[in-house]
């Protein structure tokens, strides 16, 4: 499904309706034909990360397709680490990666898996190749390999070393393996076609030399096998019966299968291919996060500007926002960008109704009531969240002195301006009718303090039906007020300039992605909370208390998005 087919706005019941005729995806097609065929008895699908780098939305497409896919048909699912290559692998990449998968609610089965557990039986696979005259130990260097291919256009040449016997192939893969060839002097190749169309298949490199430690095997080979040669063995092992990827590895389906094959694999598994999420304006390739991250742009992977999950999650997305976000896009065969205002409806649509809503000041100027009684501290009653009554209510200090936004006075206000600005009365959200009387300036002219009066017969829920106001505005007591830091995100991309810099690659950084201020006021109730919960404050969007940096004596709050967008669900 598309975002055109299955994302209208509908009530509950209609919404479960629909998603019950919706039409299958292409992928379930698929397995649907497979079990009826009788090809396969139950499904096993895995998600296969290489451990050089911290996850991101594209990511979570993958985990909760193949989770879900496995949930669907009652099958398994794996978490496996496709770390064959020793060169860019990290401990740390293997622990962040399990802590994203679980934190999306991705369940797997068994053991974490590593391919690098398998390196033995793909040592005796190649070997069985070997043994087969399917395979050969060519001495071409790697330029001479890259000139012999061939191109799209001319057919490839044959390796003069393509007919070496059996035994002298046998010997030579001892050779490599027992560490008496050079890094880069001798390949394994398997021998298929040097004139087929597909590149792939003109007698790809298996295995090659690299004395290199491992992150799990450490020093005990000096030959690694390739992603193409590797991958299907892992399938194969692991019992995986769909093995889903994303487009770019089409081409290579018939060397996956190939492998399969020559091996004689019993229940072969199927590679099937779908198209990679991308977002507009958002930095996805591990590459260029890393290098955000090395030159200090971002305060790390997890930087809530980012779209690590780790990033996310500190920003205060939920992971059923972005499982929702995931089902709006669908899963499709072409390529497509999709707009990131989705994902930022997914989050408010899922915070809606879960989260209570505040009392935040984030640029806060003061306001006194002049008439109300010095010293007194009323207790007013606020609903946590007006559209689930459930959430019951809470008691809100309201005094003389308050804390309001700045923006939401104006000494000179222009037309249509029914805030606060002398002369002008406005309610003040849960509690009474204030009318503005005077300010005071600092030597500069800069307001410091709004005077204004206020009319107790006005007090919200006493059913007052005088007059009527066109402004209501929130506010924060001040005695009982926290001191806050606040963080406001913009995008990290300068959406003019688009993602990536033509001339040298690097990205186009927004200098007013982070707005730090450090001002802010909170209503006391969000005392009692700590981090990661998050919560609406009325009229500022939707927060989240940092994972990181907030503290009990001194809170952060990241925004995670304001409360309207210009984005709207296609019809
Ligand atoms: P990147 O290009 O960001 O480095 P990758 O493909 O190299 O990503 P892997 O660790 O190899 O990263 O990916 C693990 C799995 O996630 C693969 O099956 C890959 O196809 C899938 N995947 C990666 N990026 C996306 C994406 N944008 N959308 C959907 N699936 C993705
Ligand atoms: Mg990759």
């Amino acid at each position: 499904m598309g975002i055109n087919e299955d994302s209208r706005v509908l009530p509950e019941n209609e919404k479960q309706a629909e998603k019950e005729t919706v039409s299958r995806n292409f992928i379930e097609l698929e397995i649907d034909k497979d079990l009826s065929a009788g090809k396969v008895a139950a499904v096993c699908t895995r998600f296969p990360p290489e451990p050089n780098g911290y996850l991101h939305i594209g990511h979570a497409k993958s985990i909760l397709l193949n989770y879900g896919l496995a949930k669907e048909y009652g099958g398994k699912f794996y978490l496996r680490f496709d770390d064959t290559n020793p060169t860019k692998e990290k401990t740390e990449f293997v622990d962040s990666i399990v802590s994203d998968v679980k934190w999306l609610g991705a369940q797997f089965d068994g053991e974490i898996k590593f391919a690098s557990n398998y390196f033995q039986q793909m040592y005796e696979a190649a070997v069985k190749l070997i043994k087969k005259g399917k395979a050969f130990v060519c001495d071409l260097s790697a330029d001479e390999i890259r000139e012999y291919r061939g191109t799209l256009t001319e057919p490839g040449r044959e390796s003069p070393y393509r007919n070496r016997s059996i035994e002298e192939n046998l010997q030579l893969f001892d050779d490599m393996k027992n560490g008496k060839c050079a890094d880069g002097s001798r390949v394994l190749r398997a021998k298929i076609d040097m004139s087929s169309s597909n590149i792939n298949m003109r007698d790809p490199v298996i295995y090659r030399v690299a004395h290199m430690t491992h992150h799990n095997t450490g020093d005990e080979w000096c030959i690694y096998p390739m992603y193409d040669f590797a991958h299907p063995i892992e399938d194969a092992i692991e019992g995986v019966t769909h093995s889903i990827c994303t487009l770019e590895f089409e081409d290579h389906r018939p060397l996956y299968d190939w492998v399969i094959r020559e091996l004689e694999y019993p229940e072969p598994p199927r590679q099937i291919e779908f198209a990679k999420l991308y977002l507009t304006n958002v930095v996805t390739g591990k590459r260029y996060i890393k290098k955000l991250v090395e030159d200090g742009t971002v305060d790390g992977w997890d930087d809530p500007r980012l779209v690590t999950l780790a990033a996310l999650r500190r920003r205060g997305y939920t992971p059923e926002a972005i499982a929702e976000f995931m089902r709006l896009v669908g899963v499709s065969k072409a390529d497509s960008s999709v707009d990131y205002a989705m994902l930022d409806y997914c989050i408010r649509d899922d915070l809606k109704l879960k989260n209570p809503r505040m009392l935040a000041v984030l640029d806060p100027i003061k306001l006194v009531i002049d008439n109300y009684p010095e010293g007194q501290i009323e207790y007013l009653d606020v609903p946590n969240n007006l559209e689930v009554p459930e959430m019951g209510s809470r008691k809100v200090p309201f005094s003389r002195e308050l804390y309001i936004e700045r923006e939401d006075f104006m000494e000179v206000p222009p037309r249509k301006y029914f805030r606060l600005f002398p002369g002008n009365e406005v309610r003040l959200m849960y509690a009474y009718f204030v009318k503005c009387t005077g300010i005071d300036k600092d030597e500069n002219g800069n307001v410091t303090c709004v005077h204004c009066t206020y009319d107790p017969e006005t007090k919200s829920g006493s059913g007052f039906e005088g007059r009527k106001v066109k402004g209501t505005i929130h506010w924060v007591e001040k005695n009982t007020a926290i001191h806050v830091q606040a963080r406001l995100y913009e995008n990290l991309v300068d959406e003019e300039k688009g993602v990536y810099n033509k001339e040298d690659g690097t990205v186009n950084v927004n200098p007013n992605s982070l707005t730090v201020l450090n001002d802010s006021i909170v209503e006391p109730a969000l005392a009692e909370y700590g981090p990661g919960d998050s919560f609406q404050f009325v009229r500022n969007g939707y927060f989240c208390i940092d994972i990181k940096d907030s503290k009990p004596e001194a809170m952060v709050f990241n925004r995670i998005v304001p409360l309207k967008s210009s984005f709207k669900l296609q019809k």
